[in-house]
């Protein structure tokens, strides 16, 4: 009779829905990437003077929002010397300072980037995507006037690594299932329920930082509103910019969520094949 270990893990199932759900955010990246791309568009759309006049209503904004008062500012990031031997694309997704600086991306920041920018500042690129301001001036009023909102902002990182280690999870772990006379033991039945609700415990995990850039976006909008009360034409990019972000965050939790849900399907799938083949080769034996 051939001996068949019972408990032997499923590796090869574990590496496939592992490496699938790590690789299926890839899916919302042409999101992001189409989002930040138009942003920049919209920015560049911008007239010479108009540069100027944005760029003089986004200091209002800091004015209005009152957040001189609690030494915020708008830092000017430049383009930055590529110094690895990396394509500027690359670099554009793994540093968010260096994507600031090519003007594709704009960030507000709690902590200090000695050399580049003071704690507590919104920095963007002026000449390439001034209309991003609004939006990180409404970041940087969550983060200094409301506790509800700062504490979003805290769950940013956690959130976001739960989320990236759902599908791991998944991928790493089985469903238990009770055999005769055993009960489940508490911790069976607990990582039973976190791969049941894995896909949602993402989303979830991603939920307050979705929140809290729409409260950016949208104090970000009221803010533009006021200043651009004469200009509709560049209140309108400010609008169409913002919502281009928002887009491809809720992408990146659609993301999140479809990887756990894919790794965890793959991971099942590969458990049920092993089971079926463990439960023939037991039938057979017996037959022997
Ligand atoms: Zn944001």
């Amino acid at each position: 009779m051939t001996e068949v270990k019972k408990t032997s893990p499923c590796i090869a199932g574990s590496i496939g829905a592992a490496a699938v759900g790590s690789v299926a955010p890839v899916a919302a990246m042409p999101v992001g990437i189409a989002c930040i791309n138009k942003m920049s568009k919209i920015n560049q759309e911008l007239k010479p003077d108009q540069f100027a006049k944005v760029n003089d209503a986004a200091e209002k904004v800091l004015k209005n929002l009152q957040l001189d008062k609690k030494g915020v500012e708008i830092v000017n990031i430049k383009k930055m010397e590529n110094i690895l031997p990396l394509p500027d694309k690359i670099m554009e997704m793994i540093n968010p300072v260096f994507a600031t600086g090519q003007g594709k991306n704009a960030f507000f920041t709690d902590t200090e980037m000695p050399g580049i920018i003071k704690a507590n500042c919104v920095g963007v690129n002026k000449e390439k995507l001034p209309l991003a301001t609004f939006h990180e001036l409404g970041h940087a009023h969550n983060y200094n006037y409301s506790k509800f909102f700062k504490c979003l902002q805290k769950m940013r990182t956690p959130g976001m690594l739960i989320a990236m280690a759902m599908p791991l999870f998944c991928a790493f772990t089985k469903d238990t299932k009770p055999t005769e006379g055993k009960e489940l033991t508490t911790w069976q039945k607990i990582k039973n329920n976190l791969r049941k609700f894995s896909p949602a415990i993402a989303g979830v995990a991603m939920a307050p930082t979705l929140v809290e850039e729409l409260a950016a976006t949208s104090k970000g909008n009221k803010a533009a509103k006021e200043v651009f009360k004469n200009a509709p034409d560049l209140l309108k990019k400010a609008v169409k910019g913002n919502r281009c972000g928002y887009i491809s965050y809720a992408a990146s939790i659609a993301g999140a969520v479809f990887a756990t849900w894919v790794a965890k399907k793959i991971k099942d799938m590969a458990v049920q094949k092993k089971e079926e083949k463990l439960h023939n080769t037991m039938v057979g034996a017996k037959q022997v």
